[in-house]
């Protein structure tokens, strides 16, 4: 059985493939029980900046690692500017 979730955080229940629920295994693909709060650890987002598919590492993020970073650049520059 799995150890990780497609995310990448780590599953503790290791028999049963999700700490939240107990999925069911169809053709190899594993799918949730509705309803199941970890399930959003499985499912790509897509990335409000740039639109492209992601895993999120924290519910509610939004953007992709890629564009946060972006983001955090400007927002630095921003700085920069302020402060000269
Ligand atoms: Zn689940
Ligand atoms: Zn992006």
């Amino acid at each position: 059985m799995r150890k990780q979730y497609k995310n990448g955080d780590t599953i503790t229940l290791k028999e049963n493939g999700c700490d939240g629920c107990s999925p069911s295994s169809v053709n190899g693909i594993l799918c949730h029980e509705q309803g199941c709060p970890d399930r959003w650890r499985d499912i790509p987002k897509e990335c409000t900046e740039c639109g492209a598919e992601f895993y999120t590492n924290s519910r509610h993020q939004r953007m992709c690692s890629v564009c946060m970073e972006d983001s955090f650049d400007r927002a630095h520059c921003d700085m920069d500017v302020y402060f000269s």
